[in-house]
C-alpha cells in the first residue's frame, strides 16, 4: 500500500519534471519570438546610431535621440569628451586609455544600451545612450567560423549548465515527490498501525498524528470509534461477568431448598414407622421450602420480567403524599407485631407524581420488611417525603444494624446480602432491592443507599412530580 501510493505520486512528479522543462524550453522561445518582435519599435533600434553619424561631428544632430530620452556624446582619438548631449553616462570631459577601455567593456553589463561607432575619416568614436527599459534580448548566437576549440568548450559549459538545471530541477521534484508522499503515507501508516492492534483486541489503541488536515478528522474518528468499542467489550464483560454470577447464584439458591424437599419426601416415601408429629414436622419443612423456592422463581420472574424490553408500567396520576400515609397505616400492624417504633413525616398538601401503585408499593413493602425482617425489636422506622424542584425524596431510614459500607453499591445487585448465610432463617432472597431500585428507575426516579451518619440505614426513594 505504501509502496504503490509513493510510486504513483512519483510517476506523477515525473510527469511534472518533463512538462516544466518543455515548459522552460518553450519560455526561452517565446522571449526570443517576443524580442525580435518588439525590437524595431525600441527608441534604440529607431535611432541607431548608424543614422546620425557625420564625417563631421559638429554637424551631428542629436535631437531625435535626447527627446526619446537618450543622449549623444563624442569622443575623440584623445578620449576627451568633445559633444555632449543629453542622458550622458561617461561622468568625465577626459578620460585615460585604461577608462576609456573599460568604459566600452563594461557597457554591456549596465543598465543602459549603448552604440559605440568609430569615425574613421573624423577620427572620433561617436556615442548613443539609451537607458534600457526590460532587456528582452536573449538569443542563442553563433558562428560557424569560430575556431572548433572555442566551439567546444563554449557547447560544452552550455551543455553542463543545461544538466546542472535538469538535475538540480530532478532533485526538487524527488525531494517535494518524497516528502508529498510522506505526508500521506505517513499518516495512513499510523491509521493502519492503530486498526491493526484494534483488531488484535487493544482497545485501549489511540493515534496520534499531530496534524490539522482530513487526516486529524480521520484520527478523531478512530479514536472515537476505538473508545466506543473499548467502552462496549468492557460492558459486554461485566454483564456477561453479571449473567455468570446470576446463575451461579440462582442454581445455589434453588439447589438448597429442592434438595431439601426431595430428602424429605424420600423418608416419608421410605420410613414407615413414623409418628404423627414427625409426620407433619417434615410436611412443614417441605411447605416451607417449597414455599422459599417458589417466592425465589417469582422474584427472579419479576426481575426479568422488568428486564424485557416489553416491559411497561401502568402510571396513573397520584397524590404521593396521600398515597404514602395510606400505605404506611397500613404497615402500622406489622410495626407493632414486631414491637418496632415508627415516625412518619409526610406533609398535608399534595405532591403529583405518575405511579404504577401496586409496583411502587413493592418498593414501600420491600423496605419495611428488611426493616423489620433484618433489625431487633425497638428499632424506630422513619419514614419521612419532601417535594421541591419536580421532585419528592421519600427517606426510608431505620436506626437497627445498618448496611456495612463496602456493600453501599452493591447492595442492589441481585443476590447481595449482608449476611452471607444463605440459609439462615431471615435470608430473603438477595432480590428485593434489586427488584425495588428497578421499579423506582421504572418511575424515571432511582432508589439509593445513604450514608448520613446515623445508625442503622437510610435508603432514598427518588421520584419526579408533575
Ligand atoms: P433479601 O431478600 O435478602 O431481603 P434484599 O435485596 O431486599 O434481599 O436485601 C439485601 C440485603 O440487604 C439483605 O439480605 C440484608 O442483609 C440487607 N438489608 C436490607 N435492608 C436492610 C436493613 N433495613 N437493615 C439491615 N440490613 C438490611
Amino acid at each position: 500500500m505504501k509502496r504503490k501510493l509513493s510510486n504513483q505520486f512519483l510517476g506523477n512528479f515525473l510527469v511534472i519534471f518533463l512538462l516544466t522543462i518543455l515548459a522552460t524550453v518553450l519560455a526561452f522561445v517565446l522571449l526570443s519570438f517576443a524580442s525580435g518582435l518588439i525590437s524595431d519599435s525600441l527608441a534604440k533600434n529607431r535611432y541607431p546610431a548608424s543614422a546620425i553619424i557625420k564625417e563631421d561631428y559638429k554637424q551631428i544632430d542629436a535631437s531625435a535621440v535626447v527627446e526619446n530620452g537618450g543622449g549623444v556624446q563624442v569622443v575623440d582619438k584623445e578620449y576627451r569628451v568633445v559633444y555632449s548631449s543629453g542622458l550622458n553616462t561617461i561622468g568625465k570631459d577626459k578620460l585615460s586609455t585604461e577608462e576609456f577601455t573599460t568604459f566600452l567593456a563594461e557597457s554591456k553589463s549596465k543598465p543602459y544600451h549603448y552604440e559605440i561607432l568609430y569615425q574613421p575619416e573624423g577620427e572620433f568614436w561617436l556615442i548613443v545612450t539609451f537607458p534600457t527599459s526590460i532587456r528582452l534580448d536573449f538569443s542563442l548566437v553563433y558562428n560557424k567560423k569560430a575556431s572548433s576549440n572555442d566551439f567546444m568548450r563554449a557547447g560544452w559549459a552550455m551543455a553542463t549548465v543545461v544538466l546542472i538545471y535538469l538535475l538540480i530541477l530532478a532533485l526538487f521534484t524527488f525531494i517535494y515527490s518524497r516528502i508529498t508522499a510522506a505526508g500521506i503515507t505517513v499518516p495512513l501508516q499510523k491509521l493502519c498501525d492503530g486498526t491493526r492492534l484494534l483488531r488484535e483486541g487493544d482497545y485501549s489503541t489511540r493515534v496520534d498524528l499531530c496534524l490539522k488536515n482530513e487526516f486529524a478528522e480521520l484520527q478523531n474518528t478512530f479514536n472515537d470509534m476505538a473508545t466506543r468499542i473499548e467502552h462496549e467489550i468492557s460492558l459486554r464483560k461485566k454483564s456477561e461477568e453479571d449473567r455468570r454470577r446470576l446463575i451461579l447464584d440462582i442454581s445455589h439458591d434453588l439447589k438448597n431448598p429442592m434438595s431439601s424437599i426431595q430428602g424429605y419426601v424420600e423418608l416419608l416415601m421410605t420410613k414407615s414407622d413414623m409418628t404423627e408429629q414427625e409426620h407433619s414436622e417434615h410436611l412443614e419443612i417441605i411447605l416451607n421450602n417449597s414455599k422459599r423456592a417458589n417466592r425465589l422463581l417469582t422474584e427472579l420472574f419479576e426481575l426479568s420480567q422488568m428486564d424485557s424490553p416489553e416491559f411497561s408500567l401502568k402510571p396513573v396520576r397520584t397524590d404521593l403524599c396521600e398515597y404514602l400515609r395510606q400505605i404506611c397505616g397500613e404497615l402500622v400492624p406489622q410495626l407493632e407485631r414486631a414491637g418496632f417504633g415508627y415516625e412518619f413525616d409526610i406533609p398535608e398538601e399534595s405532591a403529583f407524581a405518575l405511579l404504577d401503585t401496586d409496583r411502587f408499593g413493592r418498593i414501600i413493602q420491600n423496605l419495611m420488611g428488611n426493616a423489620v425482617r433484618y433489625n431487633p425489636q425497638e428499632t424506630t422506622v422513619t419514614v419521612s417525603l419532601t417535594a421541591q424542584n419536580h421532585q419528592a425524596v421519600i427517606d426510608f431510614s431505620d436506626d437497627g444494624i445498618g448496611i456495612p459500607a463496602h456493600l453501599a453499591q452493591d447492595i442492589f445487585k441481585p443476590f447481595v446480602r449482608a449476611d452471607d448465610s444463605r440459609n439462615s432463617k431471615t435470608g430473603g432472597s438477595g432480590l428485593g432491592l434489586s427488584i425495588a431500585k428497578k421499579i423506582a428507575e421504572a418511575h424515571g426516579g432511582d432508589l439509593t443507599l445513604r450514608y448520613d451518619g446515623n445508625k442503622g440505614s437510610t435508603f432514598r426513594i427518588t421520584i419526579p412530580t408533575i
